[in-house]
């Protein structure tokens, strides 16, 4: 990699090699070639096992055992979910505490033992909440997570990080882009700890969340040496080693993030197919060996999602969430064209900004929604990043959430 440093070196050998002024430049090339060998040859770029099985995987269909529509009744004997069920995206705020918790254990000062005791009274007071709140499907909250890459770069296989390779992400929000330089491995369970633990602590079914290889690759510096393609199935099959191990700890709902897939569509639209049907197996590379009975989630943040809804759809997810209410709810025109087959969730209200919407304008979204999208198939949930936002103002917000959801409910009952 270079950095501001090593750019202007290459900018002056550069200058001097077309300037013919040979001040010692061909023997720097013949150095980084050196170099460029020994990295190349090193036993963690060459995992011939990790590609012996994706050669192996491409094979086959990464098809789920059975189809949607056979799963969604064994889901629904399994879960006993209400109609309309509700749900978060997977974070909750991530206050002061927990940022210094999570520093204070890095720097040594924290033993592993006083973090995860820390972490563990987050998780307990958030499933309180989830319970008081009278959500259907919970989540244990993220507070062991930086953010969504670098959690997962620190426990796989492949990844080096940098100290200061900050990159903004939007307003004053950056994050520090982990670095795939070998191959990708699966090393350990890497949520299945926090997981259980929340799962422990209430009859409720608990959703395990995990990063999706596509946005694990864009959101990260990716190495160049072989295909970007064969980086996401190396990621999926690490990742989707991680889902099995959730599976098999008991965890009946599994949500696979993708909310950069659209961002690393290619510009050129003749390479955009390929992008997406690449991106596709890479998700169904992690996901398509659990058994029926557990309900795969996915999520996807804002974007325009008119031109890929057929690519969201063989996803195969058994529910999407996506956010909405940046776009004013102009997404759900798009399910008036198209007949969405699958669960779907979006997001009834902006998390965006700490105002607690009224009851009122989540009704008129879920209305809105119910108009093109049958109730069957419908979750209400926030939009996305509620790790942003305060702890009474969330939980105010989700009363609210709740609150809709239940007339909603009730709407329908009188229908019927
Ligand atoms: N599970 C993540 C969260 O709730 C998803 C974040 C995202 O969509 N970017 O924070
Ligand atoms: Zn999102």
């Amino acid at each position: 990699m270079a950095y501001a440093d090593e750019k202007i070196v290459e900018i002056v050998q550069l200058t001097l090699a077309i300037t013919n002024v040979d001040i010692g430049y061909l023997t720097q090339i013949e150095q980084d070639k050196a170099v460029f060998a020994t990295f190349n040859n090193l036993a963690q770029r060459n995992q011939q096992q990790v590609y012996a099985t994706i050669e192996q995987l491409k094979e086959t269909g990464l098809e789920r055992s059975v189809p949607f529509a056979q799963r969604y009744n064994e889901q629904q004997q399994k879960l006993e979910l209400p109609i309309l069920p509700t749900t978060t995206i997977g974070s909750f705020p991530q206050s002061l505490e927990v940022r210094q918790a999570r520093q204070l254990w890095r720097r040594g000062e924290w033993s592993e033992d006083r973090y995860n005791t820390f972490i563990e009274a987050e998780i307990d007071r958030w499933i309180a909440y989830q319970e008081e709140l009278g959500l259907d499907v919970f989540v244990h909250g993220e507070f062991e997570r930086t953010d969504m890459v670098e959690f997962f770069g620190e426990k796989l296989g492949g990844f080096v990080f940098t100290k200061n390779g900050w990159v903004q992400s939007y307003g004053s929000r950056c994050v520090k882009p982990p670095v795939i330089y070998g191959d990708v491995t699966f090393i350990e369970p890497m949520t299945v700890k926090e997981t259980v633990y929340a799962q422990a602590q209430t009859d409720k079914p608990v959703k395990g969340m995990l990063t999706g290889p596509i946005t694990i690759m864009n959101w990260s510096f990716v190495r160049q040496d072989i295909a970007r393609e064969e980086v996401a199935y190396q990621l999926a099959y690490a990742l989707r080693q991680e889902v099995e191990a959730l599976e098999a700890a008991g965890i009946p709902i599994i949500q696979v993030d993708e909310p950069a897939v659209r961002e690393g569509l290619p510009l050129k639209a003749n390479e955009q197919q390929a992008y997406l049907d690449w991106s596709i197996r890479a998700f169904r590379m992690t996901t398509c060996t659990v058994q029926a009975t557990t309900q795969i989630h996915t999520h996807m943040c804002y974007c325009d999602f008119h031109d890929m809804i057929a690519s969201i759809e063989s996803m195969d997810a058994d529910v999407i969430s996506i956010e909405t209410s940046r776009s004013h709810g102009e997404l759900i025109g798009s399910f008036e064209q198209n007949t969405y087959p699958q669960g779907i969730g979006l997001g009834v209200y902006d998390i965006h900004s700490p105002r607690v919407p009224a009851v009122a304008e989540m009704t008129s979204m879920i209305d809105r929604a119910l108009q093109v999208l049958s109730p069957n198939i419908f979750w209400i949930n926030p939009d996305c990043g509620l790790k942003t936002r305060k702890e009474a103002e969330t939980i105010d917000a989700l009363r609210n959430m709740v609150t809709a959801t239940l007339e909603a409910r009730a709407k329908l009952q009188v229908q019927v």
